[in-house]
């Protein structure tokens, strides 16, 4: 089914902090997305923890990087 408005997504495969200590989620696209929890800003209580990251394995995020390159 396609929509009207194009936006990939793509399954998180797994995760890896950046150089700042930010949290960063694996795209089985190959690309990478970040996933701060930047309380009150961003608020993702579940990525500060290994059973939250687990968790959201397998979950689909819209890529940007695929929407440029599509
Ligand atoms: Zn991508």
């Amino acid at each position: 089914m396609q929509r009207g408005v194009l936006t990939m997504r793509r399954a998180i495969i797994g995760f890896h902090r950046d150089e700042e200590n930010h949290w960063v989620a694996e795209l089985d696209c190959g690309h990478n997305q970040h996933v701060r929890h930047d309380p009150p800003w961003t608020v993702r209580e579940w990525v500060t923890t290994e059973e939250g990251r687990r968790s959201r394995l397998g979950v689909e995020l819209e890529c940007k990087l695929c929407d440029e390159e599509a």
